[in-house]
């Protein structure tokens, strides 16, 4: 029995599809590894040394998700909108301060993911020292595949693709993350008591780049599936 009255209607649950499975999954929040590929790190001016550095993170509203096959709006207030291809990792049991070795017992799955930024505003509030909401929280800008179930599983290796209009632009593998699944899952839980629904954006290999209203984005990754995005007009 919920009494519960609200005086607008609750925003819905946020929700994915998962492979084979009539239920969806809920969506909890979205956190997003930076600087996870040695050669993108590069191409932002910022190479990562493993050796004195932990990763680090930014997080997006859930209410910015979106799903694979979806047409989405070219924001306002940027000129430079570009794609970032990644694995996302699909939390499936609370954890907190959990260790590398025990690190699988909270993979639910994994899906394919763009990161869609305003370039422009995250370089600026960037260099300026600034939190990156307004180039990185951008409303649809958390696009998701439908989540492959593999509880359990660390993922190793897989090749990662995506392309523009039938253009190749972004080609790596999973095994070249900096920070692997297991490093990751340890590292984050130690800020955060990590929950079934949490999607970890493990971050982008190089080549990312602008897309422009009509363009037509697909990606893939080995042993997981597709995702595919069209870039409309403003709206
Ligand atoms: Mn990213």
């Amino acid at each position: 029995m919920n009494d519960t009255t609200f005086v607008w209607a609750p925003p819905p649950v946020p929700s994915l599809p998962v492979r084979r499975l009539a239920a969806r999954a809920p969506v909890n929040r979205l956190f997003f590894v930076g600087r996870n590929y040695h050669a993108h790190a590069a191409e932002m001016g910022k190479p990562v040394d493993k050796a004195s550095e932990r990763p680090f993170y930014f997080t997006k509203s859930p209410t910015t998700l979106v799903e694979s096959g979806a047409t989405i709006a070219y924001p306002s207030e940027t000129s430079s909108f570009h794609h970032e291809m990644e694995l996302v990792l699909v939390i499936g049991a609370a954890g907190f301060g959990v260790s590398e070795a025990d690190a699988h017992r909270l993979v639910y799955g994994y899906a394919c993911g763009l990161d869609m930024t305003r370039r422009d505003l995250q370089l600026a509030a960037r260099d300026k020292g600034r939190p990156w909401d307004t180039g990185k929280d951008v409303e649809q800008s958390s696009i998701v595949s439908e989540i492959v179930p593999m509880p359990g599983v660390v993922l190793e290796h897989g090749a990662l693709s995506m392309s523009v209009n039938g253009q190749v632009r972004q080609q790596s593998d999973v095994s070249r993350l900096i920070w692997n699944v297991r490093e990751l899952i340890a590292d984050l839980s130690r800020f955060y008591h990590l929950q079934p629904g949490d999607l970890i954006f493990t971050g982008t290999p190089e080549g990312v780049g602008p897309v422009v209203p009509g363009d037509r984005i697909d990606g893939h990754i080995e042993g997981i599936g597709e995702i595919r995005l069209q870039i409309a007009e403003a709206g």
